[in-house]
């Protein structure tokens, strides 16, 4: 009980037995395996700094549902306030080391959904979910989140699917629960977690009701399988030409439900296909904020390397250099800026938690993950072609070439030519790997796409009301119809 060391964290993984295929094969412990050991160790650091005095402030709450210390993974945000420090402690600490699981929202979004259905129809999910809030708080257990279904043709709805399980689907209820068929897709780092927490992955119709279902299962359950890829780094870690890689990313799975049991305790939907509207409803907002502070977090990176790079080369001091630099710092600042203003634009929920400007957050969004992707292609401008042809650290290591490369990669005066290609390392591994490729995908694609915020924004926009304005000033009245 109470807050988990990593070390605590590794046993708990110990006794649990997913069921997970990587590499080729089905494996039977997932803390022993090789392709899981960037992201155990990850997840490891994360309990860990529940418990660094320097730290704790960030990671550490008061839980008035249990009334104990929790941590950051599993604390519910009830004001604007804790929002704006959510926020806050992504920025600050993805600036540093890239990502801080931030699907935690999830647990946010689920808690306004059950109370909107439980106020309409009497059911019982809201104190189901915070049963399991409770569960989660008290063993600081983490989950992964299953939202987003398979899909198959696009432009069908589920139940229109050729085949009804590209969406997960209630197969069968009984007494004592639900038997759910289908998969989740890209679901980060599943198998280093205690719980899959599933959602439905959009606004669905009546004729879909089967598949507005939610509800959160250990990832051992029965039935349950992971078919899961690697984290992109290395798997021996390559501290110089890898120095990113190495210490960071995450393990993503095709998690496949085999007519799988959930109880009713820990179902939290089931059916109520209307509520699916106010459920992406406070998704939408949610994740963007959170996204939108970790992409200028991750700008804020990019900028680094670009203004170390480019005084190691003599050239700080361009003025197109300088330009671009600022460029990327603006688009860090609208990024930050529009999180910020979105979780100040809140409204209460009556469920007792808020939920951010919807326009604003995915404007923001928008804006900086698009100029994410192109600043990953600016970082290697300023860099140089030398980002992906520089000869690699087994020849820095080796003496005969080291001399080489120590003469003919050197900098400006009073940089060694080590230092640049450390530096340069790090450029290559964030942007021209398959690192790099990951955090193109995350920036993209990851927690809905470019064109669901253009949806988001364009939804919630008043262009009537501008029209409107317009139409004052000129003095032109309504179009009659037929006229
Ligand atoms: C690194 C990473 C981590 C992720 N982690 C998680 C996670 O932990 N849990 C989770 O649930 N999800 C996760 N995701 C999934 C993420 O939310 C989705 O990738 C994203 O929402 C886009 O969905 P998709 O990939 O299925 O793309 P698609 O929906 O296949 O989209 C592809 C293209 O088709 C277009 N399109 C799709 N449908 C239509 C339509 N009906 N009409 C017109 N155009 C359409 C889209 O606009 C897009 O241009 C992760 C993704 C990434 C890349």
């Amino acid at each position: 009980m109470g807050i988990k060391t990593g070390a605590e964290y590794l046993d708990s993984l110990k006794r649990m037995s997913p069921e997970v295929y990587i590499g080729g094969e089905k494996i039977n412990n997932v803390v022993e395996n090789k392709y899981f050991q960037i992201s155990l160790r990850e997840m490891a650091k994360f309990y860990d700094w529940a418990h660094d005095p320097e730290k704790e402030k960030d990671f550490v709450f008061w839980s008035p549902l249990v009334e104990e210390r929790v941590s950051f993974w599993t604390h519910l945000r009830r004001t604007p306030e804790e929002v704006r420090k959510l926020i806050e402690t992504l920025k600050k600490n993805n600036a540093r080391h890239f990502c801080s699981m931030c699907m935690i929202t999830g647990l946010n979004v689920l808690w306004a959904v059950t109370y909107d259905i439980d106020q309409a129809r009497g059911t019982q999910y809201h104190r189901r979910l915070q049963d399991f809030f409770r569960e989660l708080q008290r063993n600081d257990l983490r989950y992964c989140m299953g939202v987003m279904d398979p899909k198959g043709d696009r432009s069908l709805p589920p139940h229109r699917q050729q085949d009804p399980d590209l969406y997960l689907r209630v197969v069968d209820r009984n007494k004592d629960g639900i038997v759910v068929r289908g998969a989740k897709i890209h679901t980060s780092n599943a198998p280093v977690t205690h719980f899959i927490f599933t959602s439905p992955s959009g606004v669905l119709q009546e004729a879909d009701r089967d598949y507005a279902v939610s509800f959160a299962i250990p990832t051992d359950t029965k039935g349950l399988r992971f078919i899961t890829r690697p984290a992109p780094g290395p798997l021996a870690a390559r501290e110089m030409e890898s120095p990113v890689s190495s210490r960071i990313g995450f393990v993503e799975s095709l998690s496949v439900f085999d007519d799988v049991f959930v109880p009713w305790e820990r179902v939290f939907m089931c059916g109520e296909w209307e509520f699916t509207k106010n459920l992406i409803g406070y998704f939408s907002p949610y994740v963007r904020i959170c996204k939108g502070a970790c992409t200028s977090a991750r700008t804020d990176i990019l900028i680094g390397a670009a203004a170390l790079i480019a005084d190691y080369n003599g050239v700080g001091r361009a003025g197109h250099i300088r330009e671009k630099i600022t460029d990327m710092i603006m688009a860090s600042e609208i990024g930050w800026g529009c999180a910020l203003g979105a979780v100040a634009n809140s409204y209460m929920h009556p469920s007792g938690i808020p939920v951010p400007d919807v326009s604003i957050s995915n404007a923001g969004l928008y804006h900086n993950r698009l100029r994410f992707i192109e600043f990953l292609g600016t970082l290697q401008e300023i860099a140089g072609g030398i980002v992906t042809t520089m000869p690699g650290e087994g020849e820095y290591l080796n003496g005969e070439t080291r001399k080489d490369m120590e003469k003919y990669l050197k900098g400006r005066e009073g940089v060694s030519a080590e230092d640049r290609l450390r530096l340069l390392y790090f450029i290559q591994d964030i942007t021209a790997s398959r690192f790099g490729g990951y955090l193109v995908a995350s920036a993209i694609c990851a927690g809905g796409t470019p064109e669901t915020n253009r949806v988001e924004v364009f939804r919630n926009y008043d262009l009537k009301g501008k029209i409107d304005n317009v139409k004052s000033w000129c003095k032109i009245g309504d179009i009659i119809p037929g006229s």
